[in-house]
């Protein structure tokens, strides 16, 4: 997945343009910028590559949710409905408004299961929040049809799925509004970055005040804007989105090279009769960031990875006891351990989180292995690769 493995002479010209005027922010300074605006320039490729009317690039993907969520509505007392499987950003950026984020159990796409979404909802609830986690999707048309059912918002967090497809249409740009992240591991990078993609221009306006302490953006007199809403920082500078432009130029080079290794190590482990796949919807097209497969039960999946481990297999994930992305080890979560007081609603909303039942979530992500493609590897040390897990995994089973 990682940009960053393909970094070099393209991301230095860009970012030696911002270098040469000196001009670091994305707003103002118009007569010092030599007709240098990087943020604006990704905004507008974004708006292509994404197929969507409108981008706002934000400082980071975690930023993006809570942008998108806030310029939708969402506030204090509100539920999210996310998965039990995906990053703690979601919580964060959904916690940081006041809001509640509802955990709900995933199935085998390794995304929300539109059935434990349809019986999470409650009249508090507004908004559902997809993650399209490691390069493939949920059941878009299901979601979606939960969501027109009982008239709440649609968000897609597409930060690990940049480039995957739904029917035609690029993650992030199915529902409401779409956020990614252009994080130092993400598949492009900006070092730091994120965006909001919607077709909504309501949407879009309050994303571009809100993210910029509500400022109108009308004329070019900074000082001189009014702020027709209350606000927030979560700005891109001009040296992250210099970085991003030109790695938004290689993403058809950044995705064919991971098809080439997703589908070498694939098409091997396929061969081994106790191997499945997670589920990919119909109409769907993984990104192939990652490639995720089942092995019978926990216990395989630990003898596999210790044996991936000894002999060199590196880039392997089982998220069972992962404390970055799934419920099981989130302790900092149900304890709510804050700096600050959390909101009397807040806290009720995740009062019942240390013993609630996700043994569905659990069914699928104790079972599962994640790799991750890499970009630098060559053909042939993918075929290593693939022979090698291969047969680990024959050895294991
Ligand atoms: C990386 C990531 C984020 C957050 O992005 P940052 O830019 O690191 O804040 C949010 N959601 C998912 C699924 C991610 O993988």
């Amino acid at each position: 997945m990682p940009g960053f493995e393909l970094f070099g002479d393209l991301e230095r010209k860009e970012v030696n343009d911002v270098l040469d005027n000196g001009v670091l922010m994305r707003y103002g300074f118009d007569g010092m910028r030599k007709g240098h605006w990087k943020a604006k320039a990704l905004e507008s490729e974004l708006q292509s590559t994404f197929k969507s009317k409108h981008v706002q690039l934000v400082s980071s993907g975690t930023a993006a949710v809570s942008v998108a969520l806030a310029a939708a509505g969402v506030g204090a007392g509100d539920e999210v409905i996310m998965p039990t499987f995906t990053f703690v950003a979601s919580f964060e950026a959904i916690m940081m408004l006041g809001a509640i984020p509802v955990l709900t159990d995933i199935d085998d796409t390794l995304g929300l299961n539109p059935d434990a979404v349809e019986k999470a909802i409650t009249p508090k609830t507004k908004a559902i929040m997809v993650v399209q986690m490691c390069g493939s999707m949920a059941n878009m048309d299901a979601l979606q049809a939960v969501a027109n059912k009982h008239n709440v918002l649609l968000v897609e967090d597409a930060c690990q799925a940049i480039g995957g497809t739904y029917k035609g249409k690029p993650l992030g740009s199915i529902g409401d509004l779409g956020c990614f992240s252009f994080d130092f591991v993400k598949t492009i990078t900006c070092g730091e970055g994120g965006a909001v993609i919607t077709n909504n221009k309501e949407y879009y306006i309050n994303a571009d005040h809100y993210s910029d302490h509500g400022h109108d953006h009308v004329g070019n007199d900074r000082g001189a804007e009014t702020h027709p809403f209350l606000g927030y920082n979560f700005r891109i500078s001009e040296l992250h989105a210099a970085v991003g432009l030109a790695q938004v130029k290689r993403l058809p080079e950044f995705l064919e090279i991971q098809k080439r290794n997703f589908n070498i190590i694939r098409e091997a482990l396929a061969e081994i009769p106790e191997v499945t796949f997670r589920t990919v919807p119909d109409g769907g097209v993984e990104s192939c960031a990652f490639l995720n497969f089942f092995l019978p039960d926990l216990e395989t999946v630990n003898k596999v990875s210790k044996a991936f481990k000894e002999n060199g297999v590196d880039a392997f994930w089982n998220y069972y006891n992962n404390n970055w992305h799934y419920i099981r080890e989130w302790h900092h979560l149900k304890d709510l351990k804050s700096l600050y007081p959390i909101s009397t609603e807040v806290r009720k909303g995740l009062e019942n989180l240390k013993n609630r039942d996700f043994s569905k979530s659990d069914h699928y992500i104790a079972r599962n292995m994640s790799c991750l493609i890499k970009l630098s590897w060559t053909e042939q040390e993918v075929r290593e690769r693939a022979t090698k897990m291969s047969q680990i995994i024959r050895a294991c089973i």
